[in-house]
């Protein structure tokens, strides 16, 4: 595996590599990488030539008062895991490189829709990071695929509309929701549950599946299965920041008649905030 810390490193690589017509598949991610990441990274090399994968902590999309500071930085053992996962490229640039007008006067990507509900609503402006960043990586990687996991599903959700309301030549791709034994789904922040708490959060994925089987057997009282969830959390002795059965493409609250239904969920630890989504389609 190839790493690379400037854009112009790793265009010059990739402008060879498609000059000999080989297809580029994408993998963006923040590091501290798990198995999660690691089966993005297999889905891309399944139908790619050449599979690239970022590693940034993207600062435009944290909050003044979030966890860019201590977001775990595992870059010796992220290293290791891609080489043994069949990445080929790892781009790593620190934030001059990605930024280097600095982050106050960076042009934006903003997507008018779906970027303030949900994690939006409690996370102001963190979309715009996204897109913003996400942006930028597609014009330095060029890649012919992109692959993203329905873990983040608002976020996988926002991507598609902006590569479609932006032309965008690349093909959003998506992978399933990687998870634990006990089904939690993987994630970096996960390093932050402690160990009284991490038996009981859990719950989160309990209530996701419980309403999915309501809905399922025709109970259509959305918010009040939102509320019962949202009690059962707190009960477990976590925080809510949002329950909501959601129409699964326009990420709006379900109507009765939705078939395509996605329930998503995040909720607080003492020092972790942890999201989930369940999708189903009714019959
Ligand atoms: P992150 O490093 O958290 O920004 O994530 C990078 C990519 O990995 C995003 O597309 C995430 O949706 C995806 N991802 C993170 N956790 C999981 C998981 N448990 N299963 C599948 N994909 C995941």
């Amino acid at each position: 595996m190839k790493v690379f810390h400037t854009v112009s490193g790793l265009r010059d690589d990739l402008n060879n590599d498609r000059q000999q017509g080989l297809r580029v598949g994408f993998v963006p991610t923040m590091g501290n990488l798990h198995e999660g990441h690691l089966a993005l990274i297999k889905q891309a090399r399944e139908s790619n030539d050449v599979v690239v994968c970022s590693i940034f902590v993207n600062a435009l999309q944290f909050g003044l008062n979030e966890d860019w500071d201590k977001y775990p930085r595992t870059y010796q053992s992220d290293c290791d895991k891609l080489r043994e996962s069949g990445c080929d490229y790892l781009f790593h640039p620190d934030d001059i490189e990605m930024y280097p007008n600095g982050l106050d006067t960076q042009s934006r990507v903003i997507c008018p829709t779906m970027t303030d509900v949900l994690c939006g609503a409690s996370r102001p402006g963190h979309f715009e990071g996204v897109t913003t960043v996400v942006s930028k990586l597609f014009n330095i990687v060029q890649p012919d695929e992109a692959i993203f996991g329905i873990k983040d599903y608002q976020q996988l959700a926002v991507i598609r509309r902006m590569a479609e309301d932006l032309c965008m030549p690349v093909q959003i791709s998506s992978a399933p929701i990687h998870r634990e034994p006990d089904g939690l789904a993987m994630s970096s922040r996960n390093v932050y549950i402690t160990e009284d708490e991490r038996p009981h959060v859990t719950v989160l994925k309990d209530c996701l599946e419980w309403i999915a089987e309501q809905v399922k057997s025709g109970n259509k009282d959305f918010s009040g299965l939102e509320l019962q969830a949202k009690q059962r959390i707190m009960d477990a002795g976590f925080g809510i920041d949002y329950i909501s059965v959601s129409n699964s493409k326009t990420l709006d609250l379900a109507a009765d008649d939705d078939l395509d239904i996605t329930i998503l969920g995040a909720m607080f630890t003492e020092a972790a905030r942890l999201i989930d989504n369940l999708s189903i389609v009714l019959e």
